[in-house]
């Protein structure tokens, strides 16, 4: 297997999570964001839908659903470290590869400039398609026009520059998330705890899970040996690629 080239964390300072729902980052990646923000990295999220269409109890009101979807966000951001979560208020099952979805995310990539960007991965991943909402893979992709070619094109989204003043930004490296055919491991043993506090702060969606943490840990065991990393070891995978 090819190993990519990923910038040392040292010489990143800013890192955008762009998903598709309010708790996905915390399912797939919010062990690697812990580290970061130890670590000194700022951290941004930014969410597509409120999540609106989840949730598991009948007895909560429909129309109360995206406050409280983003309100869990926001909590389990403040357990990760990550200080700015920002939504964009799409309809939750209805994401679509939009000029307009685009201009919204290269307006946040232009804004936080950061030099890594983990998102989606646009690819099916068939062997888990019932853990893939199409919303991701629409996410991913929209998220991937905007890294390339929107975001750095000062020529793509005018208006952009000349009504917000927001200047061409070029993204260095790009981190999927569900990925296929992930290249890249992070160990996230000392980051598990965390991780779970942040899956359970979002009560709406794993309050009635009541072996989450096994679930989760069986998944992380699964990457560790994909990585072909030693027994006991605990793996976020992602698929970098470098687009610089
Ligand atoms: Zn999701």
């Amino acid at each position: 297997m090819d190993l990519p080239q990923v910038l040392p964390d040292d010489q990143i300072e800013r890192a955008l999570v762009v998903t598709a729902h309010p708790d996905d980052v915390d399912f797939l990646a919010s062990g690697t964001v812990a580290q970061w923000t130890a670590s000194g990295i700022e951290v941004t999220y930014c969410v597509l839908s409120d999540g609106d269409a989840g949730g598991f109890d009948p007895a909560v009101d429909r129309a109360d659903i995206p406050a409280l979807r983003r309100q869990e966000q926001y909590r389990a951001a403040g357990v990760t470290g990550v200080k700015t979560v920002d939504f964009l208020g799409y309809t939750d099952g209805a994401l679509e590869v939009t000029p307009g979805l685009r201009l919204d995310i290269s307006r946040v990539i232009r804004r936080v400039r950061p030099q890594r960007v983990v998102m989606h991965s646009p690819e099916i991943n068939w062997p888990y398609l019932p853990d893939f909402h199409p919303d991701h893979r629409m996410a991913g992709e929209a998220t991937l026009r905007a890294v390339y070619p929107d975001a750095r094109n000062p020529f793509a989204h005018l208006e952009l520059l000349h009504d917000e003043s927001l200047e061409a930004w070029t993204v260095d490296e790009i981190w999927m998330m569900g990925a296929p055919h992930p290249n890249h491991w992070v160990d996230i043993n000392e980051q598990l705890t965390t991780k779970m506090h942040a899956l359970y702060a979002h009560t709406s969606q794993t309050a009635h899970i009541h072996d989450l943490e096994s679930i989760i840990r069986t998944r992380l065991v699964r990457q560790a040996v994909d990585a072909g990393w030693a027994d006991g070891h605990l793996a976020e995978a992602f698929h970098v690629v470098a687009t610089r």
